[in-house]
């Protein structure tokens, strides 16, 4: 099963009097359980690509296939049910809130769903240990190191069972073994919980020989193997 599929996919936003093309016919298949590290100079493209999988941005042509629906055929109100019912989205920082505990950051969003507060409650908790931070549930924010709001904020985006999880550059603010500890925890809640995972890192020290690799340059993709690094 696909999570993603983007099919020539072009975007360009307003530059002055022209446009800038940040992506460029960019072509990408990801499926479920499948992580592909996206890496590539500053400015290239992969936060956009990002936004565009996420349904936040649209194209100007191409298509965009999240677990098997069309994009382009849904509403304002449809994309927002696919955001939360098929992607979970970690951005750069965790954007976590200041006044609610750990396990609230993970059950607030869900439960303005219709799902029963008791399963959500569960859900969390079984989340809050897989990413390590069982025991740390009624923390603040202000409370948790950097690494530790970072797996909060990976936890969150896994509620619900994402089809597809887009994760921007989720090392930068982390030290080395924190930010490997992190690429680690991400390989493997993407075999366990079959989520196609698409991991924009800048970070190449962190990639293994085995993961696949994709290089945007001036909007374009290209497979890379890491040995080439
Ligand atoms: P990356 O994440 O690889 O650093 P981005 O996707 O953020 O790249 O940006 C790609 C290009 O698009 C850059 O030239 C950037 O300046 C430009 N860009 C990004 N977002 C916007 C925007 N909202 N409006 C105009 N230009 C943008
Ligand atoms: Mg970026």
């Amino acid at each position: 099963m696909t999570a993603l599929t983007m099919t020539e996919v072009t975007l360009t936003y307003p530059d002055g009097a022209s446009r800038l093309t940040a992506l460029d016919q960019a072509s990408l298949s990801v499926d479920r359980g499948e992580l592909v590290a996206l890496v590539g100079p500053s400015g290239s493209g992969k936060s956009s690509l990002l936004a565009v999988a996420a349904t936040l941005i649209t194209p100007d042509s191409g298509d965009v296939v999240v677990d098997g629906v069309d994009v382009a055929e849904l509403g304002k109100s449809a994309r927002s049910a696919l955001r939360r019912d098929r992607l979970g989205i970690v951005f750069q920082q965790p954007n976590l809130i200041g006044s609610l505990t750990a396990l609230d950051q993970l059950t607030v969003a869900a439960s303005l769903g219709d799902r029963s507060r008791r399963a959500t409650q569960v859900e969390a908790r079984e989340l809050m240990d897989r990413v390590g931070l069982a025991g740390q549930e009624d923390r603040l924010p202000a409370q948790l190191s950097g690494g530790q709001q970072q797996r909060v904020n990976i936890a969150r985006a896994l509620m619900g069972s994402p089809a597809l999880l887009l994760v921007d550059e989720p090392t930068s603010a982390l030290d080395h073994e924190r930010g490997a500890a992190v690429m680690e925890l991400l390989r493997q809640v993407t075999d366990e919980r079959n989520v196609g995972t698409v991991l924009v890192t800048h970070d190449t020290g962190h990639l293994r020989s085995d993961d696949r690799v994709v290089e945007c340059i001036d909007g374009r993709l290209s497979e890379r193997s890491p040995a080439l690094a």
